[in-house]
């Protein structure tokens, strides 16, 4: 079949390469990474290892405090919450124990085939030089706040996650550099690559090798008709015509899926990061920083401080002043940390559905379009699964993991 990718991110990339696989034509669409695609700028982590949806007991817990503070992990623009107001709505409906117990079975479902998914696919590419594998380490500033964060470790054991409790000593060995934690779990099988940006890069031209046609434009309109679909772009080519279509255009998705009748609550939340120089928190791992918002990697290309999320939208201007309260709240934990060192800044858009489940499946009314976009937190590490569900729903055949819990109708 001749295949158009709306979008070249990870999760199109990723895509990209399973078609080709089974021998697929391939066309991407895409204009050229927009400024603030997540592909590029995000944390690197491969965090299969994660279970909980965003609308958790956790995040409502920490909610008030949050909202509190302007340039704390959580904020929505005043202006902007007309607009949020829907996918807010539906966060309310996704955070009741049903709800997000269905999320927690989903996330796990696709979380538990994310790993093997990548490792299949840097090996096929000879790319398994990206992966890193030190595992990943949660801390707590206090003692009290992982006491009320056990029931979700145990869940994460109950899946047969190992999370192993560190004593103070064994922390230290691990990370010297770390001060003021009281409480650790180190996850030794979670990883991170290299460089997310570095990784997307390798599997563009990989896959331009391989056969795949780069249309560098838009994908503006689809127009689905009995000899094919069409895409209707701003570039050169105006319009591409194949059999299948896959969107998979991360927060800028939904316009798309809108044309073909189906209303996706699909909003962003942005996210912030500063990268320092490599070596510069002096850190071995990853470091989730819980209950604070943000998360340490030690990427191959600089060490990289990033999280928080904020509700503002697609256009508005970032707003620094909140990297640099979280590079503030970093020297709370590492307090040799120079921070007058330049950092390069960066803020993006996570595609982010309500429930935390992205969209993956046929659209409503047109089984040859299909959607993969929406995995929030969760894009890099779900990629190459996602990939694998597409290729397998493209095909009329079962892929690794149940769709139901993704496709669109549950809308
Ligand atoms: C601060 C931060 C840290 C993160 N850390 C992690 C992490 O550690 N691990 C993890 O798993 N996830 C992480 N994420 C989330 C992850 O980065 C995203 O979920 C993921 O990148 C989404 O990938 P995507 O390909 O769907 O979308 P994008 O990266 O947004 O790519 C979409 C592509 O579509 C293109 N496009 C847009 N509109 C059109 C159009 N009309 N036509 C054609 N092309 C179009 C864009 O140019 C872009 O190239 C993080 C996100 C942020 C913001």
């Amino acid at each position: 079949m001749r295949v158009a990718i709306i979008g070249a991110g990870v999760v199109g990339l990723a895509t990209a390469h399973a078609l080709l696989d089974r021998g697929h034509e391939v066309v991407l669409i895409e204009p050229g990474a927009k400024q603030g695609r997540p592909t590029d700028g995000n944390a690197g982590w491969i965090a299969h290892t994660d279970v909980m949806p965003l609308a958790s007991p956790k995040a409502w817990r920490n909610l008030p405090r949050w909202l509190m503070d302007p340039l704390g992990p959580l904020t929505i623009r005043p202006g902007y919450l007309p607009h949020l107001a829907p996918w807010l709505a539906r966060f309310l409906m996704a955070s009741s124990p049903s709800r997000i117990k269905a999320s927690i079975g989903a996330i796990r479902s696709i979380n538990a085939e994310s790993l093997p998914a990548w490792k299949s696919l840097l090996s096929s590419l000879d790319l398994n030089g990206h992966l890193r594998e030190n595992g990943i380490l949660s801390v707590w500033r206090h003692q009290g706040e992982f006491n009320r964060s056990q029931d979700i470790v145990e869940r994460q054991r109950g899946f047969g996650i190992e999370a192993k409790a560190l004593r103070p000593e064994e922390l230290a060995e691990l990370e010297p550099a770390l001060r003021n934690v009281e409480a650790a779990v180190l996850y030794p099988d979670a990883c991170h690559v290299s460089d997310p940006a570095v990784l997307a890069a390798d599997l563009l031209r990989l896959a331009l090798e391989r056969g795949a046609v780069l249309v560098a434009a838009h994908g503006l309109r689809l127009e689905p008709r009995e000899e094919g679909i069409h895409v209707r772009t701003d570039g050169a080519e105006a319009e591409v015509i194949s059999n299948r279509v896959i969107v998979a255009a991360g927060a800028w998705s939904r316009s798309l899926a809108q044309q073909l009748g189906d209303r996706i609550p699909l909003d962003t939340e942005r996210g912030y990061n500063a990268t320092y120089p490599k070596g510069t928190f002096g850190l071995n791992r990853p470091i989730m920083f819980e209950g604070e918002g943000f998360v340490a990697t030690p990427l191959d290309t600089g060490d990289r401080v990033g999280g928080a999320v904020e509700f503002a939208g697609l256009e508005a201007p970032p707003n620094h002043s909140r990297t640099d309260a979280m590079v503030q709240r970093l020297t709370g934990f590492l307090p040799h940390l120079q921070t007058e060192t330049p950092a390069k800044r960066w803020m993006g858009f996570r595609p982010s559905m309500p429930d935390s489940l992205p969209v993956i499946g046929p659209a409503g009314k047109d089984r040859r379009i299909l959607y993969a976009f929406g995995h929030g937190h969760y894009g890099l590490t779900q990629a190459a699964v996602t990939a694998q569900m597409v290729a397998g729903m493209l095909e009329g055949r079962s892929g690794p993991v149940d769709g139901k819990p993704f496709a669109v109708q549950r809308f």
